[in-house]
């Protein structure tokens, strides 16, 4: 049985071996057993149910939850040859009665479906008619009422048990906690199902966490070390989404934005997008999640602290599902902590479930502050055990030193005590820091012993000072107040001396990129690619992206980053050496061997123009500048100005993705051109008036976007 399952793997799927558990998972569920697969996100979980589909005789039947997700998976298995179908809400009825004659005649191998599909009893009937080779629930903690994704029509997939009693059946999630993972169990049906536990570590994610200074600042610098790569950055509100979002574009980078005010096909396109063009960066709320299945997001940034753990680790999980290095930063500040505090006071909900989220967003802060290995930890929260530091985090990487600051942590918790318990840090800080103000001497605090007693410390130091404690739960926020600081039970072993305080030492970071980026350490996706293979890099990427539009499929359905990587080094000059390459199937081999071959056959060669267009064309909807897209491509100006006039004219392009004009500017150029009678003058005749003004190639675009209206 392995044996075949092994051949199957290299056949279809281009592998040379079953990761991690895999190879047992597959051998159970082949043989005919149920299973309950539990493994992180990238871990490897469509090959478990897969795999055993193409060695059991008749149709598998895949149970999903999103559209998007159904789409992707059929597509993939459509380019290595594997006949799959998806049967959803989208289809005609007429196609979907084609489908099920298909079905019939045993034309089809998998089929996704949506749970409240597939339990209609038209559906059921259907299916007792044929043989069902298995059935995979994927996603299977969204039967769960506590997480986030519930779907109530998960509830009814129990029944499968006893309509099928002889077709075995996989659930799989990447949902670690031990609550969830019992409701599946008893929910599906699955107390025979043998348990297959993964190790939840992600071990190609870097994480990294800064405390906030000046974000946007900080972003850029992160960013700036991961141009031209995928990547998520949260934010808590839709506000600040679209702030973020402008923002990106506006320094150049080419940014998407997501959250559920923006109007549903807005949405969809972007997400849309996002997908399928590379190296663009969506700035979105937490809507942003289920459904995300591009392999190569190469970095998840957090403006904004998550309110748990859990949501933590699932955001962050989305980057590097591919397996190579992906990067998760975050800064957090104070600030952070209060807006957390204030919604979860103003949420619905009783006590009880209060107190349950209070501890979660305290075990979130508590990762914040941690001065030890934040995988251990992180990995510790979910009760598995690292034995080592990993050596691939921030505080691994960095080291992490602490002070003793218990006197100075006695001072600020003492503002706080002697001021009423009512001030926000701004005011305490002025107090310690003695400042003379109105502010201060109105309730008359310049008379307070503390006054003045923090001379030697700055304002930030004294600011880091506070957030620590309040991370640390030694004071606590005032939410039905003005939302000022007050004392906590847990402070006073401290104010009376019998305990020390440790805190984390704040590296000021001289240049940014210790504080903000990773520029001092672990291996950022940037670095993905050594600067001397760049070229071909990019010259493979453009060819799998002509080939991701000749197909209507997102790149990575081609060929994963992991597989042009493995292409890039080890070089293969020939068919049968391609074919060694991970991730290249029989059928891929055949239909794209050739082409990729020639790409690194031709190391010396610049890419064809037809490709340069079409990189040109995305980039320029990505919304990236000429001048950006020079730099790109490693061309000069004039000739992004030549190419883009170029598309214009074709149509690929429409003015206002290829330039960003002023709209006076971009009337007065009109004019200029209309200004005649008959044939639109050439460039030569009205450059004259915006020289110096206006680069000779935005005539040649607007000149083209002209002649392409008159010619309509
Ligand atoms: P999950 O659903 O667990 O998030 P996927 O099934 O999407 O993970 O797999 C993640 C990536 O790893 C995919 O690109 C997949 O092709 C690849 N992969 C899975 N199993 C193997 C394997 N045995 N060898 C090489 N690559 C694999
Ligand atoms: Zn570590």
């Amino acid at each position: 049985m392995l044996e075949q399952a092994q051949r199957v793997l290299k056949d279809i799927f281009g592998y040379d071996s079953f990761r991690g558990r895999q190879g047992a998972i597959i051998e159970r569920v082949a043989s005919g057993g149920d299973a309950l697969v539990l493994m992180p996100t990238g871990g490897g979980k469509s090959l478990c149910f897969q795999v055993p589909a193409l060695l059991r005789e008749g149709l598998a039947v895949v149970v999903s939850p999103l559209i998007a997700l159904m789409d992707d998976q059929v597509a993939t298995l459509e380019e290595l040859g594997v006949a799959a179908a998806s049967l959803n809400s989208t289809l005609s009825a007429e196609a979907q009665r084609d489908l099920a004659v298909r079905i019939r005649r045993g034309e089809i191998k998998m089929l996704y479906l949506a749970p409240e599909r597939l339990v209609q009893p038209r559906m059921l009937e259907f299916l007792h008619g044929l043989q069902i080779a298995l059935f995979a629930i994927d996603e299977a903690h969204c039967v769960s009422a506590w997480g986030h994704d519930f779907r109530p029509e998960y509830l009814q997939l129990g029944q499968l048990a006893e309509q099928f009693p002889d077709v075995p059946r996989i659930a799989l999630t990447a949902t670690a906690d031990k609550r969830t993972r019992e409701e599946i169990v008893t929910r599906l049906h699955l107390q025979n199902a043998e348990r297959f536990l993964s190790s939840f570590d992600r071990p190609n994610i870097f994480y990294r966490i800064v405390p906030k200074d000046q974000p946007r600042k900080q972003l850029l610098t992160f960013l700036g070390e991961r141009r031209g790569n995928a990547g998520i950055v949260y934010c808590l509100s839709r506000k600040k989404v679209d702030e973020v979002a402008a923002f990106l574009c506006a320094q150049g980078f080419p940014a998407l934005s997501y959250h559920a005010g923006l109007p549903s096909d807005v949405r969809a396109s972007n997400q849309k997008r996002f997908l399928n063009e590379e190296g663009l960066i969506m700035v979105a709320t937490i809507a942003f999640g289920m459904g995300i299945d591009k392999p190569n997001v190469r970095f998840v940034a957090h403006m904004d602290l998550p309110k748990s753990l859990e949501a933590y680790y699932q955001e962050t999980g989305r980057g590097g599902r591919d397996g190579l290095p992906a990067d998760a930063w975050m800064a957090y500040g104070l600030q952070d902590v209060l807006m957390l505090k204030q919604m979860l006071q103003n949420s619905e909900g009783d006590e009880v479930h209060k107190r349950v989220e209070q501890h979660k967003l305290d075990a979130m802060l508590a990762l914040c502050e941690e001065t030890r290995c934040r995988r251990q930890a992180l990995l510790g929260y979910f009760d598995e055990d690292l034995p080592q530091p990993c050596g691939h985090c921030d505080n691994c990487m960095d080291g992490v030193q602490t002070w003793d600051a218990t006197e100075p942590a006695r001072q600020a918790l003492s503002a706080i005590f002697r001021t009423g318990q009512r001030y926000g840090v701004g005011h305490l800080v002025d107090v310690l820091l003695g400042k003379d103000t109105e502010k201060v001497r109105g309730p008359g605090h310049e008379k307070l012993a503390v006054f003045g007693v923090g001379k030697d410390r700055s304002e930030s130091e004294w600011r880091t000072i506070y957030r620590q404690l309040v991370a640390r739960g030694l004071a606590d926020v005032d939410l039905e107040g003005y939302g000022g600081l007050r004392l906590s039970a847990t402070c006073r072993p401290l104010l009376r001396g019998e305990v020390t305080l440790e805190l984390r030492k704040e590296v000021k970071a001289p240049s940014s990129s210790r504080g903000t980026g990773s520029s001092s350490g672990g291996s950022p996706a940037s670095q993905l690619v050594r600067p001397d293979e760049r070229e071909q890099w990019e010259a493979l990427r453009v060819l799998r992206r002509k080939l991701a539009e000749e197909h209507a499929v997102p790149p990575y359905v081609i060929f994963p980053d992991s597989t042009l990587l493995e292409m890039l080094r080890s070089k293969p000059g020939n068919m049968a050496e391609m074919a060694q390459v991970s991730g290249v199937g029989a059928r891929k081999l055949e239909r794209y061997g050739e082409a990729f071959l020639e790409v690194l056959g031709g190391t010396e060669a610049p890419a064809p123009v037809a490709d340069i267009r079409h990189e040109l064309i995305s980039l320029a909807r990505a919304g990236m500048t000429p001048t950006q897209i020079a730099s790109q491509l490693a061309c000069t100006e004039k000739n992004v100005y030549s190419l883009l006039a170029e598309a214009i004219g074709a149509q690929q392009l429409s003015l206002e993705q290829a330039l960003d004009l002023p709209e006076d500017l971009l009337g007065e150029i009109q004019d200029a051109f209309l200004d005649g009678e008959g044939e639109l003058p050439p460039v030569a005749q009205v450059q004259e008036q915006f020289t110096g003004r206006v680069p000779e190639g935005i005539l040649y675009c607007v000149r083209a976007a002209l002649q392409s209206e008159f010619e309509v």
